[in-house]
């Protein structure tokens, strides 16, 4: 079936048909990288990882762009403040945005592009814009005439005239119309620079994003994602910017926008202080859990951050891995697996999932519509634990777990949500073992060995394993408080 897209372009949900069949071509706007990011940051990253995933697994060769804006006012400033360069505030917090999307199970895009490596290309882009009189200088600044683009607005769906109107009160005099917008910055004092031919000066953010997409993806490509706060003006004047570029009608095809994280109503922003960065969260939740708080919700709503929401997800994402491990240790290491077929004794639990199976997959269809889809999923949960209960009176049902947990990680390559990573170790082989050391550690510590039970502790630590001391005792559990 085809997948079926809401463009904010369109207003509506069209058909996907890819502009060309070589590749899939998808950008979203990626940080500015002046800080950690924050949970409402991380939103745009997760749900676009899945749909690209998912765009992946239904066989697109998807080309995903992410850019990271290392120059801008918030950069200078946060160098400014820490006394250091503006690149190396970037770099740090480039480097801390790699640590973080890789814990927070995203898929490392096929490119990032960062602005300042892309001066020369932003420049000629600009100098093309002048050159055809859709922008001009002025005192070492280059704006973009938008009345000079007969569909500016068609994206915000927002009036030119109005917006003029709007401004007025606050007319910047280097500008021929207040809703211009800056192509090129002139440098201040003190300020990182590059020579360019209306003076020393950077990019404005938006011809970033036109120039890096179009270089990676093409002049026209397919989907183009960011927050809803990024509809306007970010996205269009990147579509101003291109399409006066290029001469080309469609720059992105389909526009998606995902919806604001919310803190009590208001949307998380660093500006407001209402946030929490994703590098702290995941000190206490899980990241399948923060995962499956964001997919419980279609993408294009809003979210209120919630602590009894992240406690439920993280109990839920808990019951789908507890059942993935408990299909796996299900099944012995020898186990070759039959043509599902031969398994006809079962069919009714084997249909059942199936019709399951194709509702999940018709509702990541529709506009990846994640919680119909998770829904599907937890029903499949449900079905499988009543399964394994019976499983001893069944034949053939190694057959059929085989089958299933293929169904599960064929899911998980798009939600990302199970945590397999003490699915095949042995639960309780290894609680034996860890009541040994568990022993060896009361035993030094009745001997005031302070400095090697502590040590042991610590080391256990390195190793994902957590030790809880109390009065009756102590116990283990993993560091993710995932099967404890
Ligand atoms: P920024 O680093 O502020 O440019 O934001 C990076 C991405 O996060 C953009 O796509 C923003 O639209 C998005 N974003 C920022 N705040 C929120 C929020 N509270 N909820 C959802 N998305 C957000
Ligand atoms: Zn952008």
């Amino acid at each position: 079936m085809a997948i079926k897209i809401y463009n904010t372009l369109s207003g509506g949900k069209e058909e996907y048909q890819p502009i060309n069949s070589d590749y899939t071509g998808f950008y979203v706007c990626g940080p500015t990288v002046y800080d950690y990011f924050h949970i409402g940051n991380a939103r745009p990253f997760i749900v676009f990882d899945v749909i690209r995933r998912f765009l992946i697994f239904r066989g697109y060769n998807v080309r995903y762009v992410m850019n990271l804006t290392d120059i801008d006012d918030k950069i200078i400033n946060r160098a400014k403040a820490d006394g250091v360069t503006s690149k190396e505030i970037a770099d740090r917090y480039i480097n801390a945005f790699f640590e973080d999307i890789q814990k927070l199970g995203v898929r490392p895009a096929d490119v990032y592009p960062r602005a300042t490596d892309h001066i020369n290309e932003i420049i000629a882009t600009i100098k093309k814009l002048v050159e055809q009189d859709v922008a001009y200088s002025s005192a070492g600044d280059v704006f973009y005439d938008v009345t000079k683009f007969a569909n500016y607005g068609q994206l915000s769906k927002k009036k030119l005239d109005e917006l003029q109107a709007g401004k007025r009160i606050a007319v910047d005099e280097r500008k021929k119309n207040s809703a211009d917008f800056v192509l090129w910055k002139a440098a201040k004092p003190g300020e990182p620079f590059w020579p360019s031919p209306w003076g020393n000066g950077r990019p404005g953010w938006h011809i970033e994003c036109s120039v890096m997409s179009m270089k990676y993806l093409g002049k026209s490509f397919d989907f183009h994602g960011g927050g809803q706060d990024l509809i306007f003006p970010h996205h269009e004047n990147e579509i101003a910017q291109s399409c006066a570029a290029t001469g080309c009608n469609i720059f992105a095809k389909y526009w998606l926008h995902n919806g604001f994280l919310d803190m009590k109503g208001e949307k998380m922003s660093k500006s407001l202080g209402n946030f929490v960065t994703a590098r702290g969260l995941m000190e206490t939740y899980p990241t399948t859990a923060i995962r499956l708080f964001f997919l419980q919700k279609h993408y294009r709503g809003p979210i209120d951050f919630s602590e009894e929401g992240l406690n439920a997800a993280t109990v839920t994402a808990q019951r789908l891995s507890l059942t993935y491990k408990k299909l796996k240790d299900l099944i012995p290491a020898d186990f070759v697996p039959n043509k599902l077929e031969e398994t006809a004794k079962i069919g009714d639990f084997v249909r059942q999932i199936q019709a399951l199976d194709s509702d999940l997959l018709a509702a990541m269809e529709d506009d990846f519509n994640t919680p119909g889809a998770i829904g599907k999923l937890f029903d499949i949960v449900r079905e499988t634990n009543k399964f394994i209960d019976e499983v001893a009176k069944r034949e053939d049902a190694n057959n059929v777990l085989h089958w299933l947990i293929s169904k599960y990680d064929e899911y998980d390559r798009f939600f990302g949500i199970i945590d397999k990573s003490h699915a095949g170790v042995d639960h309780e082989q290894l609680d034996g073992l860890m009541q040994a050391i568990l022993k060896t550690r009361q035993t030094l510590r009745k001997e005031k060995n302070w400095a090697l039970a502590d040590q042991l502790r610590d080391d256990l630590a390195n190793a994902g394993i957590v030790l809880e001391d109390s009065p009756s005792g102590t116990t283990w559990r993993w560091q993710n408080k995932i099967l404890k």
